[in-house]
């Protein structure tokens, strides 16, 4: 888990140098699927200060089997995923400008933008649950259904993908698909992209979401 511990903390430190997160606004895990471990960042810490003895190991029943930290308190939110999808083993929740502007409006992301193909046809808003809630991880699971992310309302956005470059690479293009939507939202009706273009689409991203 060496490398996996250090790309949590690299990622964390990216999301806020690329201005995606704030502080500790935001959590990161990664599935080990053979061992059945996720490795998940800890409540609390700035992502500048965590140290990879801080990364905390828990099994599939929400256990802590290694780390003497307290995992985030989104540990379920990511869990759930695990639990119920095989096409996802990272995952990254952040509280960016866009995404979260759409969230509070709990208005979905429409495909105006093609790069959305990345997480989907479009991006769901979940129900809103309190944070840290088993209601709030129940929730997004259920609007991530056949997406890659999903907005929280009123909170911020999940994505998932196999690894952290891609999940990475999603709530980056969510966040901007959001930005180009709320900007052209306030100068008049964007223009949804039709439902066989979006379809094409998601044949084109099968490739571009597996890059390394
Ligand atoms: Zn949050």
């Amino acid at each position: 888990m060496t490398n996996i511990r250090q790309e949590l903390i690299q990622y964390g430190k990216k999301l806020v140098e690329t201005d995606l997160t704030k502080g500790t606004g935001g959590n990161l895990s990664v599935f080990d699927r053979e061992k059945k471990q996720m490795a998940i960042t800890p409540s609390g810490i700035d992502f500048f200060d965590i140290k990879e003895e801080d990364i905390v190991i828990m099994d599939m029943d929400g256990h802590v089997v290694e780390g003497h930290s307290l995992p985030s308190s989104e540990w379920y939110m990511h869990l759930i995923q695990y639990q119920t999808r095989d096409d996802i083993d990272a995952i990254i929740h952040a509280h960016t400008t866009y995404a979260t502007v759409l969230a509070c409006l709990r208005e979905p992301l429409p495909a105006t933008h093609y790069m959305i193909a990345v997480a989907g046809k479009d991006v769901r808003v979940a129900d809103y649950a309190t944070y840290g809630t088993k209601e709030l991880a129940v929730n997004a699971a259920k609007a991530m259904e056949n997406r890659r992310a999903v907005l929280l309302a009123n909170h911020g956005i999940l994505a998932g993908a196999k690894d952290l470059l891609n999940a990475f690479n999603i709530v980056e293009e969510v966040e901007y698909c959001s930005k180009i939507y709320c900007i052209a939202k306030s100068f008049g009706n964007p223009f949804v992209l039709p439902e066989e273009e979006m379809e094409l689409m998601a044949e084109k991203f099968k490739t571009y979401g597996q890059r390394k």
